[in-house]
Order: C-alpha cells, then structure tokens, then sequence
C-alpha cells in the first residue's frame, strides 16, 4: 500500500472536517455543513462522503476532493505538506525525498574527491605489502590487472596512518569523520583510523563515483570479517549495489544481471569474464536495489551462496517474512517478499543455486563453463522453493506433502497472475503427486486438509485493510486505471482528448479525478506529453516527488496485463471517463436534489441558484449518455 493509501485508511474524513470546526449532520448516506471556505448562513452546501473519502462544495466554491485537498485549502499548504501534516496525524511513516542543493552538491563533491585520495593511499599501502599482495595472488587468484582495475588496497595496521596522512594534506578532522575514515573515541571524542589492517574495496555508485569502502579481514581473528564505511550521504547502503559502475554496460548488453553476495565473488566473475554481476553491501537486498537493476535490465538472477544467507534464508523467509514483509523497502532473501517485488517491478527474478557448497568464486575457479551453466539454469522463485523443501524428502509421506504444501501454497495463491498460480499449483500437484483439486479445496476451505495458512496479520491491521476496502470505491478503481494507463501510454492522450471532444465532451482535465494525488499524477502526464518527454514512464516515474512514486508504481503494476491494441485501449479509456463522469453527476445531482428541498423549506434564495447547477447537471448527464450512445454506435458500424 502506497503512504497515501495508507494516511487515507487511517483517517476518517468525517473527523477531519468536524475537527476543522465544520458541524456535520447526517443526511442519508452522507453527512452536509456549511462550507468552511465561503461566506455561508442559510442552508448546508457542503457535502462528505465518508464512504468515497471525499467531500465538495455545492456552493459558490462548486470545488471538491478528498482528505489531502481539504487540508491544503484550509490551510493553504501544498500536497508535500499536507501529506506531512496528515501522515503525523495518522502515524504513518513517510521517506523524505532528497535533493541535492548547491552547496550540498559541492560537498558531496568534496567528500568524493577526499574518497579518490584515499584509494591512492591505500592501493600505495597494498603495493608495498608483499604479504597480502600475495594473498589476493595466489589464494584469491587475482592478476595484477584486476586488483588495479578494482582499485583494491590495503588499511595498514595502527590507529593514525591515514589520519596523520590526511591531516598532513590539509584536510581536517570533520571531513575525514564525513568521508568515514575515522572513527571516535567515545570517552575522550580521540578520532582513529577506523580502517586497519584491512583489505579495502573502493564502492562507487553506478556512475562510478566514489562511495565509501568495503572492509575485509586479514587476520582471520579480526571482526566482523567485512566492515563498510558508516552510512553517510552519499553512502547508503540499501541504495548502492558493488560492481555496477562496471556492470551496467555489460548488463544491458546481455540483458541480465546477476547478484552475488560477496564483493570479492563480483571481482573472481569479472575476472572470469562474467561481467553482468553485482552484489548488495553485505545486507538483504532492498527494493531500491532491484528498482536500481531495472533501469538496465528486468531479468535477474541470485545467485545465492549455500550457507548463510543464502538458501536457508530463503526458506526460513517464509516464516519470517510474514511479519516483516509488510515493511516496505526492506527484502530479505526470502521468497515472498522477493515475490512481491517481481511482482510490483515486472521483474523476471530466478535462483540459481551453488552447488557442493561452493561460493561462486570457488565455481569459476574450478570450472569457469559451470557458472554460466549455473545460471542458465536458474530457476523461477517458486521452483526453486519447491525443489528445495523437496529435496531429500519422501515424498510418498502424507505429512511431508502437507507440510510442502502448506509453505509452498501461500506463496502461488499471492502471485497476481492467474495463469501463473494455475502453472504452479499443477507443478505442485504433480511434484507431491496429488490431485490438483485437493491443492484448490485445501486453500478454499481450509479445513479438511490439515494445511494451516498462518496469516501474521494483526487485529488491528485486519481492520485497516477493511477499512481501505471501502476507500477502493469505484470511483477510485477506475481513476487509478485511467492513470495506471495514461502512465504506460503518455501519447495516447493526445488522441483521447481528441476523442472526447468528438462526442461533444470536455477534454480529460484535473478536475475528472476526486483523489488529490491522482489529480496530481495527471498533471505530471499531462505536463510530460506537452513537453514532449514521455517515450518512456519511467521518464515520468524518475520526475515525481517520493510521495507520488508507490503509488505510481502500484498503478502501473495493475496496468502491466492490459490490452495493448491502441484502439481498443483508447475506447476503455474513454468509457471509464464517461462512467467517472456520470458517477460524479449522478452523486451531484442527488445530493443537490436533497440541498434544494431544504433551502425551499427553509425560504433560502439559494434555491434557483441550486436549480440552475442541477440544469448544469442534468445536461451533463444527457451529454454523457449521447456520447455512450455514439460509442456504441460507432462500434455497431
Ligand atoms: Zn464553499
């Protein structure tokens, strides 16, 4: 669920228009006031829909929208503050979107030229260190070209090497803090060299500019046995993958990239020949991450080492993951979150297993045709799932096939698409060698077959999602396709407007979406098709503030399996419109109906004015259904 899904699940518009000091009655299904933003005594123009999350005016503002509009003109904030401001009231935890400022830039650019500095210093202490030269020689099996071309070094042993080294060159203590070179004492705040006797991987970004380091052992009694630079700005570990300034090309060209765990594994596979491989920082694999890969490629393998966090992981995920899947960002090697992320990326993601618990540079070493038979080989996640928990099993063991089942079903009934849940379910079924429809019922009904679907859901959370069940009105539905597809298809508005004023109807405006960020997203595509920049959505996706990207991204994701036929999509398109827009006056004019009998109860001047937005209404209306009409029409001929 995007933020702003989630700040409107949790907060009732209902509250948040009585609590701006706007007295709510009743009235059917909705609730009406005086509008909080004109100048009004007599009879309640102002309407809320709690169902729809949304409210409007009927009065001289004729304006309407849902919690985050209603903030922002009380207020007169903007859609970023008010997303601040509602998602503090609602609990909801929002990334903040950086961007880089003047001066921040030139310090950053400071910091990354400090960084270069210290690869020289440290490829210096490498060159002269016989010892570990040899080490990466002979027992990591790197030539001389590769340890320069990676630029590897080595932190010498002592506390103040590098400290007296750059103090000496003019830079003082703070910048070596910020680079992450130095570390502090904490009883005297005394700063140390925080890297010593270590070899040192220089980490760029994809752009091949200096990051940070990554820090391995030599004295086998040293922890932990790989140590990176600290976060700093422009080290963030979740955002960074190794070896992709130098993988990028190849992974394009190759159309797949593969993920390792280990740096020096991406160094051996380089050196291999492989070069379309990368790994994370020696943490799980984030969304970022991914998202980072899909800008070259959708195809992608792990590689995943035997032990640790490899396969293992992956299994004991499925417990796991439960409960910490439903933080976003954050994937472990765990299949169901790995799932949801081919999912919501349209990734192709595959394990590729290392057998006879060899690391991956152990299998170049050994055979250097294996690995990209290995990853050939590579098999899709719930495959890899099945096979695994089936391996070495007996399989002809009612339990054992429960217990198979029942880890791997939960992970095929969350795949979104059908035909792929029904590939599985048959694999399943033939690899336990049980009937199909058994798999089916066990999930349907659930008992019968001892197969327990464990959901970590909360009380409270069941009664979110609930209530987010009522927001995904319609009417949100169909906005949220609209986009999802002017997204995917930016050019085709052109043709949509043009088609809309055929049947006599206004062009797609702002004003045809009642949910602020759609309205928002819409202007974003609206301004990248006039600016002629939209080839591609990930161009629109790349310019959206933060707080607009899960959503976008959820939008395009429910969009991936839409027709692709121009023609066709551009008459789903425009009967969605017609159907918003005849929703939005239907709702209109029954409301008005109801405010119009009670200002001529009431003697309230405000009666013709209603009547003549109800002539508006009612006019629309007709138009609408013309055009429904000639649609059909047109199809017929
Ligand atoms: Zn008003």
């Amino acid at each position: 669920m995007s933020t702003i899904d989630e700040i409107k699940a949790r907060i009732d518009i209902v509250d948040l228009v009585s609590e701006a000091g706007v007295k709510l009655r009743h009235a059917g299904k909705n609730y009406t006031g005086f509008c909080p933003f004109h100048d009004n005594k007599h009879t309640p123009a102002f309407v809320v829909w709690p169902e729809t999350g949304t409210w409007r005016c009927f009065g001289s503002c004729n304006e309407g929208g849902d919690i985050f509009k209603f903030v922002m003109k009380k207020e007169g904030i903007d859609f970023k503050e008010a997303i601040q401001k509602l998602a503090a009231r609602a609990g909801v935890e929002i990334k903040e979107y950086h961007k880089e400022s003047p001066e921040q830039r030139e310090a950053y650019d400071n910091l990354r030229k400090l960084l270069e500095d210290a690869v020289i210093f440290y490829r210096t202490h490498l060159f002269n260190n016989k010892e570990i030269l040899n080490y990466l020689r002979e027992k990591r099996g790197l030539t001389d070209s590769t340890i320069e071309g990676f630029g590897l070094g080595y932190a010498p042993t002592g506390y103040d090497n590098a400290l007296k080294h750059f103090i000496k060159r003019g830079y003082r203590d703070q910048e070596l803090m910020d680079a992450g070179l130095l570390s502090m004492r904490e009883h005297d705040l005394r700063t140390y060299d925080r890297f010593r006797n270590r070899i040192m991987i220089p980490i760029r970004d994809e752009l091949g500019r200096m990051t940070g380091f990554g820090a391995r052992i030599v004295d086998p009694n040293d922890v932990p046995k790989f140590l990176n630079s600290p976060e700093t700005p422009i080290f963030s570990k979740g955002r960074l993958l190794y070896g992709l300034d130098r993988a990028r090309k190849p992974i394009r060209t190759t159309d797949q990239a593969v993920i390792v765990e280990g740096y020096l594994d991406v160094i051996a596979l380089h050196q291999a020949g492989y070069e379309n491989v990368v790994s994370p920082m020696g943490t799980a694999l984030t969304e970022d991450q991914l998202r980072l890969l899909k800008k070259f490629t959708r195809r992608i393998v792990l590689a995943l080492d035997p032990d640790t966090a490899g396969q293992k992981a992956v299994l004991r995920g499925l417990e796991a993951a439960r409960s910490a899947m439903d933080k976003e960002g954050e994937l472990g090697f765990d299949a169901r979150g790995l799932l949801r992320n081919e999912a919501r990326l349209q990734a192709d993601l595959r394990v590729a297993s290392m057998p006879d618990d060899l690391d991956p540079d152990e299998i170049v070493a050994r055979d250097k045709d294996e690995w990209a038979r290995l990853i050939e080989n590579a098999r899709p996640i719930v495959t890899h799932v099945m096979e695994t928990l089936a391996a070495g099993q007996i399989l002809n063991e009612p339990k054992i096939k429960n217990q198979i089942a029942a880890q791997v079903l939960p992970l095929i009934e969350d795949l979104p698409n059908p035909l792929e849940r029904d590939t599985y379910r048959q694999a399943l079924a033939r690899m336990l060698r049980v009937d199909e429809r058994v798999l089916m019922g066990t999930q349907a009904r659930g008992p019968g077959v001892n197969v327990k679907r464990s959901s970590g859901i909360s009380k409270s959370q069941a009664r979110e999602s609930a209530k987010v069940t009522v927001a995904l009105s319609s009417t949100k539905a169909v906005e949220g396709y609209v986009i999802g597809v002017l997204f995917r298809k930016p050019e085709l508005l052109y043709r949509l407007d043009r088609s809309l004023q055929e049947l006599g109807l206004a062009p797609l405006d702002g004003h045809d979406f009642e949910y602020t960020d759609h309205k928002l997203l819409f202007g974003y595509i609206r301004e990248s098709v006039e600016q002629d920049k939209s080839e591609h959505h990930d161009f629109v996706l790349e310019a959206l503030p933060e707080s607009l990207q899960g959503l976008s991204r959820e939008l395009l994701t429910q969009t991936a399996n839409k027709e692709t036929l121009e023609d066709k999509l551009l008459e789903e398109l425009l009967r969605a419109i017609i159907k918003l827009r005849r929703t939005v006056a239907g709702e209109n004019l029954n409301q008005l109906h109801f405010l119009q009998e009670e200002a001529q109860q009431d003697g309230d001047s405000r009666a013709s004015f209603y009547q003549d937005v109800v002539l508006q209404h009612t006019r629309l209306l007709r138009d609408l259904d013309q055009a429904r009409r000639r649609m059909l029409q047109k199809r017929l001929e």
